[in-house]
């Protein structure tokens, strides 16, 4: 079966989805508040998504069995992370909807592609070089200039395989230590905030976009969110305009997240892209609290052909990530007043592990007269 002989699900009907992870988690109880069922499909037993479903799958991705039974179980495929291998997006695909297309993975999964990509678009990024040995990686920083981040080009994520290069620096020392052989070399961007759109895209190609977000790294892991982002409204329509430009230009059906900086500038701030997270993002957590319907439940009405939402904010929110023994405050947490809970039902509190969040919304006063 095609995307194209996809039709609107119906409350009971059943939506498959790749990943176990908190991500997983939050969409099946998104899915279950509409009246769909959800079924995770995993290789790790401990899942926290599996403890929210009535039916799982316990299999490797490569398991073609047990994806064929998968896909038969349910109506709609989608998944929770990028980096679903091409050849189970493949034989899913052949027998349902996977969505959005596992064709957008082939550009957001390598970072190459997807800063080729937006700049075909006209969108602006830090100034970028492909590096594929240490001879290169002197060629590029002849070319970028220091200081400069370096990337691989796939599997890279909470500031995992990358590292910052500055002025002397020994590059074949750094382009070992990397461990690859294919990379991104970055200008290092001086930036003055980092923000994220989350955004839907319908099956009729009407883009929602959520108020921006401004996001706080700690350890190159998501920290705080706040939204909506402390930036001017000419930039944030500015930001939404790109992310808009980006997910019809990918064709693409649910909820995707763009990741851009705010450069200051002697003629204000301007924007630069990041990165694409073909998914729901953590940067948008804050609407389970602090909006009308979250990105979870944005995502899962998308997929379902259903109409989007046109979420109305309740306020100023602060969303903070519970990252490793954080956890172990949860108690704390939870006689805040105003603050929603929200843990992942994870086993080891290891160091950088997400393990569950907290929304602070403050309401917004009466409207000025
Ligand atoms: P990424 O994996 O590309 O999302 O990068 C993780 C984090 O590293 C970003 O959220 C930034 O805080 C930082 N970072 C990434 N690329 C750059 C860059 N070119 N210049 C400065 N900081 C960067």
């Amino acid at each position: 079966m095609t995307s194209s002989q996809w039709v609107p699900l119906k409350p009971g009907d059943t939506i498959g989805i790749l990943g176990g992870g908190q991500l997983g988690r939050m969409l099946a109880l998104a899915a279950a508040r509409l009246g769909l069922r959800a079924q995770v499909f995993s290789p790790d037993p401990d899942s926290p998504a599996f403890d929210v479903v009535q039916n799982a799958t316990c299999a490797e991705y490569a398991d073609v069995e047990a994806l064929e039974l998968f896909a038969s179980d349910v109506s709609v495929i989608t998944y929770e992370f990028e980096n679903v291998p091409s050849a189970t997006a493949m034989i899913l695909a052949a027998r349902r909807p996977v969505l959005p297309d596992p064709k957008v993975l082939e550009t957001t999964q390598d970072r190459l592609a997807e800063k080729d990509f937006v700049s075909k678009l006209g969108i602006p990024t830090a100034r970028y070089a492909d590096v594929n040995s240490a001879a290169t990686l002197r060629a590029a920083i002849g070319k970028i200039g220091l200081p400069a981040v370096i990337k691989t080009r796939r599997f890279g994520y909470d500031g995992k395989g990358q590292a910052i290069i500055r002025e002397g620096d020994d590059p074949d020392a750094i382009w070992a230590d990397l461990e690859t052989k294919a990379a991104i070399l970055e200008a290092f961007v001086p930036f003055e905030r980092e923000i994220s759109v989350i955004a839907a895209r319908g099956s009729g190609g009407e883009v929602v976009c959520y108020d921006v977000t401004e996001n706080e790294h700690q350890d190159h892991i998501l920290k705080f969110s706040y939204a909506p982002a402390r930036i001017p409204e000419t930039l944030a329509e500015q930001a939404r305009t790109i992310t808009k430009t980006i997910a019809t230009a990918l064709g693409y059906v649910g909820v995707l997240a763009v990741e851009m900086f705010v450069v200051p500038g002697a003629d204000g701030p301007t924007l630069l892209v990041n990165e694409i997270a073909p998914r729901v993002h953590n940067s948008g957590h804050w609407t389970l609290d602090g909006a009308s319907v979250s990105q979870f439940e944005q995502h899962i009405r998308a997929i379902a052909g259903w109409p989007l939402a046109h979420p109305v904010r309740h306020g100023t929110v602060t969303m903070t990530n519970l990252i490793g023994d954080e956890i172990l405050d949860h108690g704390k947490w939870l006689t805040v007043p105003g603050a929603t809970v929200h843990l992942y039902g994870k086993g080891a509190p290891r160091p950088g592990r997400k393990m569950g969040h907290v929304t602070e919304v403050k309401p917004a006063g009466p409207a000025a007269k």
